[in-house]
């Protein structure tokens, strides 16, 4: 079936309405009219080819969410009628390791929800900025929000589930002093959902305009890392930091923060390396540098369920789908509060 969508032909091209093929569902398929899709900056980083190996046409968008239009004959877990969120993947192999441990972010096979290879037109995967989306059943994640809070719960099937996931592998909770590096898409969230755990949260934010919405947000404290006073007032002190920043900067200043055996784990992903960090600020107190990626399908449930309990949605700011561009512009100057969202309405005829 033909649907309108917003996609860039080239990686220096902005992006334009362009209609695209989904596929009738398949017996295990779920089909989602998409009400609403969050604007990561991974898709700003893909649809520029920023990232190695864009695959165009680049159909961004990974925070899905809408209601079931279809269903497939052997679909027990959704029906139609029901709201359901999609993130960053739309299928894995379902028999590795990692999958079977509710990994499936980790699937060597995992089929991301844009740019990967699949055998539906066009060759490869063709994100949320677009009206319907057609994914296997066990990657519909079930909302449990009000539905006037849709658009405001898009933004956790990425920047929710990407901070989520290593504040619960690293414990953040009562007791523990965690960082937030980048009060951004994914910042936002980690900042609100460190606090809702219990933590003492700790928003380091290159902004000043940033310091009295990060404490709105949650934070204990605010720094600006700018500065390096504010800084030194917190070394040796965290238990964890977790870093979303989507341009390369000097690691040292986060890592000298941290106490003996502590994380600073990096989620943001820079499209070129950051400095080398110094091995005597790891050697001294045995800290760690570390990564961690979205998360897997168990924990994305998780996490959305979490904040339906919690009442935690994003801050968003509601676009057209044809304003795309511009929002891109103000990402970059660290200008939103804190996602955009697309208003997949807009993309009707
Ligand atoms: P975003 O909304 O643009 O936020 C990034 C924030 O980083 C900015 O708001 C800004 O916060 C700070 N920042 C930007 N440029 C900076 C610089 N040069 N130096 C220091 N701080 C800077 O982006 P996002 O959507 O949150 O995504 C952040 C990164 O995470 C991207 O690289 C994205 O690709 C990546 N990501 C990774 C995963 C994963 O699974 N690991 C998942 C999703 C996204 P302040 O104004 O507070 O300084
Ligand atoms: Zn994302």
């Amino acid at each position: 079936m033909n649907v309108n969508a917003y996609g860039a032909h080239a990686g220096d091209k902005p992006l334009e309405p362009i209609q695209i093929d989904r596929r009738a569902p398949g017996a295990h398929d779920v089909q989602i009219d998409i009400a609403y899709c969050g604007v990561c900056h991974s898709d700003i980083h893909q649809v520029r080819a920023e990232w190695a190996g864009t695959l165009f046409p680049c159909v961004p968008g990974h925070e899905i969410v809408g209601r079931v239009s279809a269903v497939g004959a052997h679909v027990t877990s959704h029906k139609v009628g029901d709201l359901v969120g999609v993130g960053c993947l739309v299928d894995s192999c379902k028999h590795c390791e990692e999958c079977d441990a509710g990994l499936e972010n980790y699937c060597d096979n995992a089929t991301g929800t844009y740019n990967f290879p699949t055998p539906d037109a066009p060759g490869h995967t063709l994100g949320g900025y677009s009206q319907q989306i057609v994914v296997h059943e066990r990657f519909a994640l079930r909302i449990r929000h009000p539905e006037e809070q849709l658009a405001a719960v898009a933004p956790l099937l990425c920047a929710g589930i990407t901070t989520y996931s290593p504040l619960r592998h690293w414990n953040a909770g009562p007791g523990k002093k965690i960082g937030i590096v980048g009060i951004g898409g994914l910042g936002h969230m980690g900042v609100k959902l460190a606090r809702a755990m219990g933590a003492h949260v700790v928003a380091f934010t290159t902004s000043e305009s940033k310091r009295d919405d990060a404490k709105a947000l949650g934070a204990d404290e605010v720094v600006v890392s700018r500065n390096p006073e504010e800084m030194a007032a917190h070394a040796k002190s965290f238990d964890l930091i977790v870093n979303t920043v989507a341009a390369p900067h000097d690691l040292n200043a986060f890592l000298t923060l941290l106490k003996r055996d502590g994380t600073l784990t990096l989620v943001g992903a820079p499209a070129s390396p950051h400095p080398s960090p110094e091995v005597f600020n790891l050697i001294f107190k045995r800290r760690s540098i570390a990564g961690s990626m979205i998360g897997g399908i168990p924990e994305t449930q998780e996490m959305l369920d979490f904040c339906a309990e919690h009442g935690i949605v994003a801050d968003i700011e509601l676009i057209r789908a044809d304003e795309i561009n511009d929002a891109y512009e103000r990402m970059l100057k660290s200008d939103v509060k804190y996602r955009f969202v697309i208003d997949n309405a807009t993309l009707a005829a």
